[in-house]
């Protein structure tokens, strides 16, 4: 188990027992208040080396165990979450002027979703905690994630989606058993409900960013590509960005990496928004240390899963990206779905529209040659099959025709 020294808030710096705070510092808030796991990082020098995870024998997130905040082993669930493939690309590469290119395709974890790294860490959480029900608000594949997680672990799951979340994503949680809520609003509308609604009935709340122990699962992206470059991480890693979570669990990942002297250096962290949905951009081009400044917005994209007006976890994401010395970039939903096609065509990796994003950010800034010669990875976080509806607006249709050969020869 990982030796969890204290949660520390992101804004103020409050340390707090892990068995006496569920979720955000109650001076700072929710907004402000996010919470970071610290560990003994002293102990954990001691005991972890290169050979450390590879030896546990387990091909998933949990060779991770000693990095990450569980009691023990008892409550895993049988279901494969992480240890996703990292493929090279060397003509693609060298085609767009870097000399690598790799593409982690989390839409292989078991509800096709990056998400499965942190349901699966808050489920046992709220087991070791002895709740007896889960809930979460979500664009959809948290919520997907959190319903197959809890399904596995025969814990109840109650969930918020807005009523715009994406039919496959929604037909998902009902099999899994969940009940589900549709919310007549946004996401936010959705995410405010679902905490006040744990409040009131005593439920452990996964929404994003209040509880800590997201970012934990989220940060074994991280710690993955490393070990699977041989611990030579790229220069930089893309990443789409809706409430900032994942984004900061990156660069935590890489952070404890290199802090356990584990790799010598630390990627750029690029976190990819999309124009019109974009609030932690916005905050980090302005961000000049010190207190984090943030506006909420209307969201639009037809990227779902990034489309975060009021994002969760602004102030950690800007922070630890200033920190990790990565950035932000925007695209439009135009390059989005390009992107998609793209990617699928040159890859064989089909992603959903927030999937794709990373790799959208991707060839946008490779297009302006800041790219060239370096090494680069895209985190694909979610499956294309989550949304084929988006991608069909970017490709055509099929060739109808009667059953005989002619028709096929007047086609060719
Ligand atoms: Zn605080």
């Amino acid at each position: 188990m990982g030796t969890v020294r204290c949660l520390r808030c992101v804004s103020c710096g409050a340390e707090y027992d892990p068995d006496r705070l569920d979720y955000t510092c109650p001076t700072c808030g929710p907004r402000r208040g996010t919470l970071e796991v610290l560990y003994d990082d002293a102990a954990l020098r001691r005991i972890l080396h290169r050979d450390s995870f590879a030896a546990t024998g387990r091909l998933s997130m949990w060779r991770y165990e000693a990095l990450l905040p569980i009691d023990s082993m008892r409550y895993v669930q049988p279901l494969r979450v992480g240890w996703t493939p990292l493929y090279a690309f060397p003509d693609l590469a060298h085609g767009m002027g870097l000399a690598a290119l790799y593409v982690k395709d989390d839409g292989q974890n078991p509800t096709a979703s990056y998400k499965d790294r942190a349901s699966s860490l808050v489920v046992i959480k709220a087991q070791e905690k002895g709740r007896s029900i889960v809930t979460c608000a979500s664009t959809g594949n948290a919520a997907s994630s959190l319903a197959g997680f809890s399904a596995a672990a025969g814990l109840p799951a109650i969930i918020f989606v807005p009523e715009r979340a994406p039919e496959a994503k929604v037909a998902q949680l009902l099999v899994y058993g969940a009940k589900v809520f549709s919310v007549q609003g946004s996401y936010d509308d959705a995410y405010d409900l679902a905490a006040e609604a744990a409040e009131a009935f005593g439920w452990y709340n996964r929404s994003a960013a209040m509880n800590p122990y997201l970012v934990e699962g989220k940060k074994t992206g991280a710690f993955e590509i490393a070990e699977q470059l041989a611990w030579q991480p790229p220069d930089v890693v893309f990443i789409g960005v809706g409430d900032g979570s994942v984004v900061s669990g990156l660069c935590k990942g890489f952070d404890e990496f290199a802090r356990l002297g584990l790799i010598d250096r630390v990627p750029r962290v690029i976190g990819v928004q999309a124009e019109d949905s974009s609030p932690i951009a916005a905050a980090f081009s302005t961000y000049a240390g010190g207190r984090v400044e943030f506006e909420d917005t209307d969201a639009h994209t037809v990227a779902d899963s990034i489309c975060v007006g009021k994002p969760r976890d602004v102030v950690k994401a800007v922070t630890y990206v200033t920190r990790n010395g990565g950035s932000f970039v925007t695209v439009s939903d135009d390059e989005i779905l390009d992107a998609i096609v793209a990617l699928a065509r040159a890859t064989g990796v089909f992603a959903e529209p927030a999937g794709a994003a990373s790799y959208a950010g991707l060839r946008k800034l490779a297009r302006t040659g800041t790219l060239d010669g370096r090494t680069a990875a895209v985190v694909i976080s979610g499956n294309g099959l989550k949304d084929a509806t988006a991608a069909r607006q970017r490709i055509g249709a099929p060739i109808r025709i009667a059953p005989r050969i002619e028709e096929i020869e007047r086609h060719l």
